[in-house]
Parts: structure tokens; sequence; C-alpha cells
């Protein structure tokens, strides 16, 4: 067994440790009751308030209905959490989101003027993906109840959780979709209500979830988002991987910040945890140990969408091959490592924020489009198995696969330097006519700064022409 499946089993053994203590710690309470210290009152709070997935043996996620009863009973218990319902989503229920604060309280409307850094974790994007759900109710507990362990980050960090993004996916439950993910037994669907795969309608809309998302977003304006998820593809030993904002991408100073300096701490931090993270395994169905690029978060993706606004974005991406409950501690890690560090680093992202934001309203021109530049790789430490082509029962053919008795260590290529391939000259402004709304509406939910022209102007103008729409020819999901 390598240093890191050890590594990974240790942090099972204390999750499972904790979970244990939790209940044990219940009972010493009952004992205990006549001198409580705040230890105490942290595990009463969490035997109190067990999430289906704890209340569980770890195999089971929490269904829309029972996690959104959860919240509602924490909203009851404390005062630090409230659930705001914003627009519908296309299954017809609202889309919900709970902050989370210290006893300093602040109402949604207040928190993009609040001086408290803001993070926003969505979750359920893609319900089969449902390590974050878990894991936000857990954290949503942790973070009002255990004073102790939260209360200082929580003095400088707002915290918005988005607890089921699609709705209608969610409930769409079934053992089937993602037949080769080691868990949950049951789980929620991909597509929408209208079968749409939301974690590509950031930028068009087509949907009303993600009309409802620019509304939430626009509102916190966060400074860290996060998007839970679970990977495909490779078989590797990491339990963590994230596709975050590219660099190039992002831009200016935040872009070299977060390249710099807030990636490396927060790497450190989950590997602190048991969790060495990598970025996520973009490799195409070949063996990664000969390098691969880093995913381009285009802002049809949630992080491409967030970094449009300065927003650095990670999704995590848990391995689908390890087991549920490593799945879920791994995801509760980032969430406890990326706080302690947004309490820490808070003041110097939103100044540099605020920089980028000055930079790009006085630019001339601005990109819209990257290609992955191969000359300049950087190196990374990937944990892996060795990979070989086998005969494939099934086809006859041959498959790959991985050794899991053969783990490695390499340093490997990384392709994470982007150059830009197309930019447009920024105008002074556009003109839409008035009946495009479609547009006008999407520029407003996106906070996009227009006026109405009342009077007949006489203006020097380009206009634009779509002649030709070229759709892909194979279908897409
Ligand atoms: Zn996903």
């Amino acid at each position: 067994m390598s240093q890191k499946n050890k590594d990974v089993e240790d942090g099972v053994i204390r999750r499972y440790f904790s979970l244990i203590s939790s209940a044990l710690g219940f009972s010493f309470v009952l004992i205990c009751v006549v001198n409580p210290s705040e230890g105490f009152a942290q595990d009463l709070s969490a035997a109190k308030f067990p999430t289906p997935y704890e209340g569980g043996d770890g195999w089971d996620t929490a269904t829309y209905k029972e996690g959104m009863k959860y919240y509602a009973e924490l909203a009851a218990a404390s005062q630090q959490l409230t659930i705001h319902t914003m627009g519908k989503t296309d299954s017809g229920y609202p889309l919900s989101v709970i902050l989370i604060t210290d006893p300093n309280h602040v109402a949604l409307e207040e928190v993009s003027k609040d001086t408290r850094t803001v993070l926003l974790i969505n979750n359920a994007i893609h319900p089969g993906e449902s390590d974050g759900v878990d894991a936000s109710m857990a954290f949503a507990r942790d973070l009002v109840f255990k004073e102790e362990a939260y209360g200082e980050w929580l003095q400088d960090v707002i915290v918005a959780i988005i607890p089921f993004y699609n709705i209608g996916g969610a409930l769409n439950r079934n053992s089937g979709t993602r037949a080769n993910q080691n868990g949950p037994r049951e789980y929620g669907f991909r597509g929408n209500g209208r079968n749409y795969d939301l974690n590509r309608d950031f930028l068009k809309c087509d949907t009303r979830n993600a009309k409802s998302f620019a509304e939430i977003f626009q509102l916190l304006d966060p400074d860290f988002f996060i998007d839970t998820h679970v990977s495909n593809g490779a078989d590797y030993q990491h339990v963590m991987t994230t596709a975050q904002s590219q660099k190039d991408k992002l831009g200016l100073s935040l872009g070299q910040y977060m390249h710099t300096q807030f990636e490396p701490m927060l790497f450190k931090a989950m590997e602190t945890a048991g969790y060495p993270t990598i970025p996520y395994v973009n490799s195409g169905g070949n063996p990664p140990e000969n390098g691969y690029d880093q995913f381009l978060e285009t802002p049809r993706y949630s992080t491409g969408y967030a970094g449009l606004f300065q927003t650095m974005g990670y999704m995590t991406e848990t391995h689908m091959l390890k087991p549920y409950p490593q799945r879920v501690a791994a995801t509760r890690a980032f969430f406890d490592a990326s706080l302690k560090l947004l309490a820490q680093e808070g003041k110097s992202i939103q100044s540099l924020r605020q920089k980028d934001r000055d930079t790009y309203r006085r630019q001339q021109s601005a990109p819209i489009a990257w290609e992955v530049d191969r000359n300049h790789p950087a190196r990374l430490e990937f944990h892996g198995y060795e990979a070989s082509q086998v005969p494939s029962t099934v086809t006859g053919g041959t498959r790959l696969f991985y050794d899991r008795d053969k783990p490695f260590v390499r340093n490997i290529p990384y392709f994470n330097q982007y150059k830009v391939s197309q930019s447009v000259t920024l105008p002074a402004g556009y003109l839409i006519p008035r009946e495009w709304h479609t547009v006008i509406d999407l520029m407003e939910k996106n906070s996009i700064v227009m006026r109405v022209v009342n009077n007949p102007v006489t203006i020097p103008a380009e206009t634009y022409r779509i002649d030709r729409v070229q759709s892909k020819t194979p279908p897409y999901e």
C-alpha cells in the first residue's frame, strides 16, 4: 500500500472516529451536564442535528426534501442561519440559498456591501455527484454550533450555500445513471427537469435555474466560489482534484495572485488534511502521466461565469471510484480549508478584485478566446496507477486498464499556460433594439449597466450581422 493510500484511509478513519466521538460525546454530556463546557456544547449540537448522511451508514445522500427540512431545522435553532428563496427553477420549486454568518447577521440584499469576505458554495448542479450536498449540511451545522472551531473564521467570512441547484434532477432519483461511481446508493440525475445540463447553461440561460442563479450571484457578488462535482475518467490515487479558474483567462492581478499565492496555500492545506489535491485530470481517455492540459472553464460553466465577475472559482471534482465517505470527507476538507484561507486572505482578495475591475473599465480591448500554449508546461506531482492495454472480455478488443497494485508518484507535465487567440475592440457601448428583450433581460439579471435612448440620435456606429449559424453535427449528451 502506498503512502497516499494510507493517507486516504487515515482520512476515512479520522472521519469515522469523529462520528463515533460525536455519539460518545452526547452520552458524556448527559453525565457531565452540571458542568458543561463549550466543547460539550459542540458535541450536543452534532448529536442533535445529524445529517441524513451521518445518520445512516455513510452510503446515503439526502434527498431534496430531507435536505431542505434539515436546513429549516437549523434555521429554527439559530438566527445565524437563514433560508432565502429566489426565482423559480424549471422544476417549479424555487432556488434556495442558505446564508450563514456569525451573530452579526446581515440581510441577503446587504451581503455585497458587507466588508466581510463572501464564500458561495453551489451543490447538486449534477445531482448524481452529491458529495457537496452532504458535506454542506454538516458544514452549515458546524459553522453555527461549533463556535470554538469556526467562530474565529466566521468573523471575517459570510458563507452562502445553494443546497440543491438542479432540483428537478435531484428529484429524479435512481441507482443506475452513475453505475461506475462508488456510492451513494441512490442519487439524482444529471439533467434538470427539462434535461438541460445546467453546467453548460450559465451564459445562455435557457433554464430558469440559470436565471435564478444569476440573481443570487449578482446579489452576493461572492469573492470566492465553489461548485461541487465528482469526476469521471482515468483512475489514480487522488481523492480530490479541482477545475479552477484558468489563471490567464481570469487574468490581471487576481489571476496571478490565485496562481502564485492562493492556490499553493489552498493545496498545502488540503495535503495537510490528508487529501493531496491536483488540478482536474483532463487527459481525455489517455493515461495522465503523459501530462495533460488545464481545463479551460469558459463562461458556460459555473466557474467560468464566476470569472467574468472577478470571482475565483473552483469546481471540486472528487474521484468517482473512491468510496462515498472518503469523497464527502474530502469535499468537506476543501470547504474548511477555503474558509480558513478566506478569513486570512479576504481583504487582499477584495482589493485585487476592485483593482482588476478598475483596470478592465479602462481597457480598449477584451480577449474572448484562448488556446493552450504547450511550450511552457508546469510540473505537478501525480499519484497514479500504472496503465496498460488489456483484452476486453466485452468487446474482444483491448481496453485501458489501471493496475491499483502498481501505484506510483511521478512528476508530470501540466500545460496550464493559455494565450489569447481572439480579442475584440471595446466600443463605447452597444445599442440593443428594444425588441431584443431576451438579451436585455439577461443583461439586467447580470447587473450590466444600461440606459434607455428615448429620443432619436445620430451617432457613428458599426453593426454586427449573423449571416450563418452552424450547429455541431453529433448530438450533445
Ligand atoms: Zn459534474
